[in-house]
């Protein structure tokens, strides 16, 4: 049993209503110093899952008018007594409600701990708990679909079966191991070996489902690259002024970390540095060879834009010779103009799109490239729903993989029964570490610190 929590839910700032929020044992108990129904009943009378108008009280001073909500552990959030108090939004009255709880007897609540209280309590497991940060910090509707899937609890259902799968294994081995007067010799009976490639094969799309996952997530790195003048500023322009831009992001003072993000079709692309090949009375800079494979090396995609307007060089070659033909997509810019351009040594590009970036054509069919590129360009099968975004279930999962695939070659090379134990052993492990059933302290430290105070 956990001591009683509050925090204040809503953001600091003047708005309709702030919520002051309490989780634990004591709640109803501080409620009850601090507040009268206007319809004279006793706190202890309110009903469960009721929203009750009256007046918080400091001793005989009125603190504010409110509407009080009351939800009774177990079925809540946290599992736990919840009170959540609705007072006026202002940053003094809600700072003055929360020092009310707090002097009542309540603690005020850590960064996260509410949702953290939720996952020690068992009403959601780790990955439901970060689909809640994810979720508050979703920037885009395709980043915020992923995350309510994660939360209605997708991905730990699918972990659940693989559980199960690797646990039947686990059984056989174990009556193997110690009963060996039976003398089972056959190692694994075929289903059971069958419940190993299962786990190989749902563990490698969930994987390989990260890069979508992460780019869908935190935004797909975008380096627009060609020699100079072939007209990237232009395209970055009529990019920016088509989508709304996002966020300008600028940390430090170099002007080399400068992002732009628009919004793409409900997909965050960040176009990494954009001050390299924007032109403005103090900056004429372009981007040489040289920061082109920097570039490259730093991006998810790779726009690279060759000129119609003349001949390839030298230059167009070297900048090509450095792309990874599977995140590139071609365009040939200024297509108003007469065509000098033969692209035919240009084999590492696959896909050509025909744009103008001075009379803004094709810009619509580069977004849709770019949108296919994400969405299914990324994962084999792209009927496949569930979607990894989180760096730390991508490793768990790649640790249970390796562990299977031992397994296999324990059987292979006819080694004994107990190897398989230890392996499987550290599948389950694994497994149950996506989910948080094995976690520690540090860890847990670490997923809430991310979270904001008063959720
Ligand atoms: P960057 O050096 O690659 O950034 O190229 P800029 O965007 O500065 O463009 C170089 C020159 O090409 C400028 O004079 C642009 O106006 C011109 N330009 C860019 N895009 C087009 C286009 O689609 N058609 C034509 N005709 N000119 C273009």
């Amino acid at each position: 049993m956990f001591d009683t929590i509050a925090a204040i839910s809503t953001p600091r700032g003047e708005g309709g209503i702030g919520i002051v929020r309490m989780s634990g044992s004591d709640s109803l108990c501080i409620l009850t110093k601090i507040f009268k129904p206007i319809s004279k009943k006793e706190v202890s009378e309110l009903r469960n899952f009721s929203i009750n108008y009256g007046h918080l009280y400091d001793g005989d001073e009125i603190i504010d008018e409110v509407l009080v909500s009351i939800m009774k552990g177990p079925n809540t959030y946290t599992k736990e007594d919840i009170v959540e108090i609705n007072c006026h939004g202002g940053f003094l009255i809600t700072e003055k409600v929360l020092e009310l709880v707090l002097k009542s007897g309540a603690r005020i609540a850590e960064i996260g701990e509410f949702t953290r209280r939720a996952f020690m309590n068992g009403r959601l497991d780790l990955t439901q708990a970060e689909a809640v940060i994810d979720l508050i910090h979703g920037k885009t509707d395709k980043s915020i679909s992923l995350s309510l899937n994660q939360l209605r609890g997708d991905l730990r259902e699918q972990i659940d079966i693989l559980k199960k799968q690797l646990l039947d294994v686990s059984a056989h081995v174990n009556v193997v191991l110690d009963y060996p007067e039976e003398g089972i010799d056959d190692p694994l009976p075929h289903d059971l070996v069958e419940n190993l490639h299962n786990v190989v094969n749902t563990t490698d799309t969930l994987i390989k489902s990260y890069n979508k996952g992460k780019m869908i997530k935190e935004g797909v790195k975008t380096a627009i690259v060609g020699k100079p003048n072939v007209g990237k500023s232009s395209l970055l322009n009529s990019i920016l002024r088509e989508e709304r831009a996002i966020v300008t992001h600028i940390a430090g003072t170099t002007r080399d970390v400068i992002e732009e993000v628009v919004n793409l079709n409900g997909i965050p692309l960040v176009l990494v540095d954009t001050a390299g090949i924007r032109k403005t009375d103090d900056l004429v800079e372009n981007i040489g060879v040289e920061k082109s494979k920097e570039l490259i090396e730093k991006a998810d995609l790779v726009l690279f834009v060759v000129d119609n307007s003349r001949e390839l060089d030298e230059e167009d070659l070297k900048i090509h010779e450095r792309i990874h033909a599977d995140k590139v997509i071609g365009l040939i810019n200024k297509t108003d103009v007469e065509s000098k351009l033969d692209i035919t040594p240009l084999t590492k590009i696959k896909k050509w799109i025909k744009i103008s970036a001075l009379e803004k054509i094709g810009i619509d069919s580069m977004e849709k490239e770019i949108y296919n590129y994400v969405i299914s360009g990324q994962v084999e099968d792209s009927s496949q729903k569930l979607v990894i975004t989180n760096v730390r279930h991508k490793s768990a999962l790649e640790k249970t993989k390796q562990a299977v695939e031992n397994i296999f070659e324990t059987i292979d090379m006819g080694l004994p029964m107990d190897l398989i134990a230890v392996d499987l052993k550290e599948a389950l492990d694994s497994l149950s570490e996506v989910t948080g059933e094995i976690s520690n302290e540090d860890l847990l430290d670490h997923i809430f610190s991310n979270f904001c105070v008063g959720k």
